[in-house]
């Protein structure tokens, strides 16, 4: 057995709806204008042939109920509502039948964008990394396992902050559904059981500020519930 020459980090984690042992987070993928509104607000085509692909890092987890930090470096911090699939297998070069089953649990999530920094790292031709990949910034509620609810693809997805309606659209509105964004992933990267995907947002993407309280919802999955400090 291996030592360290500290103990290593804790493992990222996620509860899961209605059991004691929860979701071991190895990788958070996600997709880029997976919606045809949200593309064109943000003044962009959409290109299913070509998606784009970024990452957060596992720890950028935040669990429903717990208050959000207010990143640094922003001027700009903006929600971005979206359906989470969580694998439970995963591979490389996936068909659509394998795609299907590597989905365990579906969850509700947010992708935390410092979209100054975005418009910045667009502009220069730069990578998105600090626009997205930053601490906290993967609020994510309770997964429900897909043997409740089979694989989603249909609903309304909803976010109010505030008590106010922000975003709301539903998922079969997805420019790529959830086995096509896992059949192109697995196409750069080997996917394995623990990954989370979060599959793209809906137009209406506008900005947090402290002491906002978001709130988001999809029929049969557990809400997201949280406060930015
Ligand atoms: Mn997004």
């Amino acid at each position: 057995m291996s030592s360290f020459v500290f103990a290593p980090p804790a493992t990222a984690s996620v509860p899961v709806a209605g059991r004691s042992e929860r979701f071991p987070v190895h990788r958070i993928y996600c997709i880029g204008r997976n919606y045809a509104e949200h593309a064109k607000e943000m003044g962009a085509a959409v290109t299913p042939e070509d998606p784009i692909f970024f990452m957060k890092p596992a720890d950028a987890v935040v669990c429903d109920g717990a208050d959000v930090a207010y990143p640094p470096a922003t001027m700009d911090l903006h929600h971005e509502v979206e359906l989470v699939l969580a694998l439970g297998q995963g591979g490389r070069d996936l068909d659509e039948a394998s795609a299907l089953a590597a989905i365990w649990g579906h969850a509700v999530g947010l992708d935390l964008t410092r979209r100054d920094l975005q418009a910045k790292a667009k502009a220069k031709g730069a990578p998105w990394d600090v626009a997205k990949g930053f601490d906290a910034s993967a609020p994510i509620g309770a997964i429900r396992p897909v043997s409740e609810t089979g694989v989603l693809s249909n609903g309304v997805l909803r976010l109010d902050v505030n008590d106010q309606l922000r975003q709301q659209s539903d998922i079969a509105d997805m420019v790529l559904d959830s086995a096509k964004i896992l059949m192109a992933l697995s196409r750069f990267y080997t996917l394995q059981a623990g990954d989370l995907v979060f599959t793209g947002t809906p137009s209406g993407v506008a900005a947090l500020a402290r002491g906002d309280v978001f709130h988001a919802t999809f029929p049969g999955l557990p809400e997201l519930r949280g406060r930015m400090i």
